[in-house]
C-alpha cells in the first residue's frame, strides 16, 4: 500500500498526535487573536468542543504557554468571560549573533518581546573560533541568567553567523571571520551554563529575513540584504525562506558587479562586497549605492521580487543610499516603468539577525507545544 506510506493524511492518526495538533491549534489561535479570546471564543474559532478546548487550555496554562487575564470591565448584562493571552512568563528563545566586529545575545519571550539584550563590540578576526564562541557563550550565559531571574525559562538557543552553515550546525565557511568547518554548537555548548540547551545555527541574513517577516507580517515576498563587512541576502518567497538546495543561497556579496574589478577574498574579482561591504561603504557611498543597484537589478530581473529590505549597516544609511540604488534599478530592471521595486529599510535595525534567531526557538515551541509540555 504505497499510497499510505507517502500520504500522512491517510495514515491512522494516533490520539497523542491529535492532542499535539490541537494544542498547537489552540496556542496559535490565541497568539493570532487581536483581542484576548475566551475559551468559548477559541472553541468557536477552532471548531473544537468547549470541553476539549478547556482541557487543552488547562494544559497550556499549567505549562506556562498561556495565561488567563481578567476580562475588561463591561457594561450590560452577564459576567464577561476570562480571556486568554500568550504567556510572557514561560518559555523564551535565546538569540545569538557573532559578526566580524561584535557579539550579541538577546532573550525574547513567547509574546515576541525582547526581555534581555547584551552586546559587545570587539574585532573577532584575530580570535580563533573557540575563543570567539567562548566569549559569546559567556555573554549568552549572562543573558540567560538575567532572563531566568526574571521568571523565564530559556527553551533553546539559535546562533546567527555570517557564513554557510550545514544542517547539523557546522559552519562550513565564514570568510570574514576566517572560519572553516567550525562546530559552533559544540563550542558554545562547552560553556557550562549553556550545556543543557539545544543550539541551532543559521546564516545571519536568513535569520534577519525571518525576523523581518515575523515583525512586519506584511510583505510575503521580499529580498532582505544585510550589509556588514560581508553582504548576505535572505530571500523570502510567499512567506517562506528560500534557502537553496543545500541551504547556501543568498551570497549576494559575491555577485559580480564589475568583472575586472577589485580582487575579492573569495578569489574572484569585482564582487559586490568589494564595493558595498561595510569597509568600502565607509569610503565611497555613491559607488556602494551604484554597485548595490547593479546587483539588485539582476535579482529583480531574474526573480520578480517586488520589495527589497536593506538591513545591517545599510538601514541607518538608507536615505543616503536610496537615490543611487533606485537610479540603477530604474535603468536596469526591465519592468521598472510598470512596477517600480519598493525599497525600504529594515524594521528591526542591527538586531534583526539575533531577533530572528530567538524567534526560531519561540516558533518551535509555538508550533509543537506538546513537545514543550513533555519536557
Ligand atoms: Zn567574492
Amino acid at each position: 500500500m504505497p499510497a499510505r506510506l507517502t500520504s500522512p493524511s491517510s495514515a491512522p492518526v494516533r490520539q497523542s498526535s491529535v492532542r499535539a495538533h490541537n494544542l498547537a491549534l489552540v496556542l496559535h489561535t490565541v497568539a493570532n487573536s487581536t483581542d484576548r479570546p475566551s475559551r468559548a471564543a477559541v472553541a468557536a474559532i477552532t471548531g473544537l468542543t468547549r470541553a476539549t478546548v478547556s482541557a487543552l487550555v488547562d494544559d497550556l496554562v499549567a505549562g506556562g504557554l498561556l495565561t488567563e487575564v481578567e476580562p475588561p470591565p463591561r457594561t450590560g448584562a452577564g459576567r464577561p468571560a476570562v480571556g486568554l493571552a500568550v504567556s510572557a512568563a514561560g518559555p523564551a528563545g535565546l538569540g545569538l549573533e557573532i559578526n566580524v566586529d561584535y557579539l550579541a545575545a538577546c532573550v525574547v519571550d513567547l509574546t515576541g518581546t525582547v526581555r534581555q539584550r547584551f552586546a559587545e563590540h570587539a574585532d573577532q578576526r584575530p580570535a580563533d573560533p573557540g575563543q570567539a564562541l567562548t566569549m559569546l557563550g559567556r555573554l549568552a550565559a549572562r543573558a540567560r541568567l538575567a532572563a531566568e531571574a526574571d521568571g523565564l525559562i530559556v527553551a533553546g538557543a539559535a546562533l546567527a553567523v555570517p557564513g554557510l552553515v550545514a544542517d547539523d550546525g557546522l559552519v562550513r565557511v565564514a570568510p570574514n571571520l576566517g572560519w572553516q568547518d567550525v562546530d559552533a554548537p559544540a563550542l558554545l555548548g562547552a560553556v557550562p551554563e549553556l550545556a543543557d540547551l539545544p543550539i541551532t545555527v543559521d546564516n545571519e541574513a536568513n535569520l534577519a529575513a525571518l525576523g523581518e517577516l515575523r515583525v512586519t507580517g506584511g510583505d510575503p515576498t521580499f529580498l532582505y540584504v544585510s550589509g556588514e563587512v560581508g553582504i548576505g541576502a535572505g530571500l523570502v518567497l510567499g512567506g517562506e525562506l528560500y534557502r537553496g538546495v543545500r541551504g547556501w543561497s543568498g551570497e549576494i556579496g559575491h555577485v559580480t558587479v564589475f568583472p575586472d574589478g577589485r580582487p575579492c577574498r573569495c578569489g574572484a574579482r569585482g564582487c559586490l562586497e568589494q564595493y558595498a561591504g561595510q569597509e568600502a561603504l565607509a569610503g565611497d557611498e555613491p559607488l556602494a549605492a551604484a554597485a548595490l543597484g547593479i546587483a539588485l537589478s539582476a535579482v529583480v530581473n531574474l526573480l520578480d521580487v517586488p520589495v527589497i529590505v536593506l538591513g545591517g549597516a545599510y538601514a541607518p544609511l538608507f536615505a543616503t543610499l536610496r537615490p543611487g540604488i533606485e537610479e540603477e534599478l530604474a535603468r536596469r530592471v526591465l519592468t521598472s516603468g510598470m512596477a517600480p521595486v519598493v525599497l525600504r529599510p529594515a524594521t528591526l535595525g542591527p538586531d534583526a539577525a539575533m531577533r530572528g534567531a530567538a524567534d526560531t526557538v519561540i516558533r518551535a515551541v509555538r508550533d509543537d507545544p506538546a513537545a514543550w509540555l513533555r519536557r
